[in-house]
């Protein structure tokens, strides 16, 4: 089975982590916003007992940051909860709509012991509520801010809790390892501004997409490497040479494929748009 760590990271604030994702919860007065479902419709409705339990309050929204299913799949655990996501998001969900019975085919023939748990997905939920740039959420006198700036996904959203310096970034941080920069609708751009803006806000605590929990040093080392990879893509498209590889974290967990697509994605990204 899924085994799933609850980190407190913060009074007010919870990091649920497993290999395969990480969720998280902030605790506001009179109710609870937990970010991220978890992979499985199981696994979204063991951190919510737990959740609900540990800060002996209701959950009343679940923040989509992002449409991947690391992040999506266990939202039929949420009924009667309030669903909010970016406008994008639903896009994106329903342009991945046709192909998505066949994916899940794929994925079972891959990992055949999580079939049962494949097919308790449920792909037919809606988002009830959702914003383009921001929004915030208020509880009496305290808040957590909703943003959306795209990068790692075109829906990638992050969410900030001022009162405890703590951001819950989705994937826009994969900490201490390389960033999968591979899906179709990324773009490193505006990742790198989306970064930029992050770096303006006062943080502590980074609840990534993947990895450790980490502090705002990890935003501004991401920021760093992605504006490196966009000058050695100028260099290489300058010079007409290869494009060079800036040194970064030697762990590419899940795998070497991340570092390879992330490589592929980010060349042609630039190079196509040298060509415009
Ligand atoms: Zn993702």
């Amino acid at each position: 089975m899924i085994k799933m760590n609850y980190q407190k990271v913060t009074e007010h604030t919870l990091a649920v982590t497993s290999e395969d994702f990480i969720a998280g919860a902030i605790a506001l007065n009179n109710f609870i916003i937990i970010i991220d479902s978890t992979l499985f419709p199981y696994t979204g409705k063991i951190m919510r007992n737990y959740i609900e339990k540990f800060f002996r309050l209701p959950v009343r929204f679940l923040y989509l940051t992002h449409y991947h299913g690391d992040h999506l799949w266990g939202i039929s655990a949420f009924n009667g909860v309030e669903i909010l996501a970016s406008d994008q998001l639903i896009e994106n969900v329903a342009n991945e709509k046709p192909i998505q019975s066949a994916r899940f085919e794929e994925w079972k023939k891959k990992d055949p012991e999580k079939t049962k748990l494949i097919d308790a997905i449920d792909t037919t939920f809606s988002v009830n509520i959702t914003f383009t740039n921001l929004m915030k959420i208020h509880d009496e006198d305290i808040f957590v801010e909703l943003k959306h700036c795209g990068g790692h996904t075109s829906c990638s959203s992050y969410a900030y809790f001022p009162q405890e310096r703590v951001l819950v970034a989705g994937d826009l941080i994969f900490a201490k390892e390389w960033p999968w920069a591979g899906d179709p609708t990324c773009n490193p751009n505006d990742w790198i501004n989306g970064f930029e803006e992050i770096m303006k806000l006062d943080i502590e605590f980074v609840i990534p997409g993947h990895g450790p929990i980490v502090t705002k040093d990890e935003v501004e080392v991401h920021l760093n490497f992605f504006k490196s990879l966009r000058e050695e893509a100028n260099i290489a498209h300058k010079n007409g040479e290869e494009m060079r590889i800036p040194p970064f974290y030697d762990d590419t967990t899940p795998g070497e494929w991340v570092k390879n697509e992330t490589l592929k994605f980010i060349y042609k990204f630039y190079r196509n748009q040298f060509l415009e």
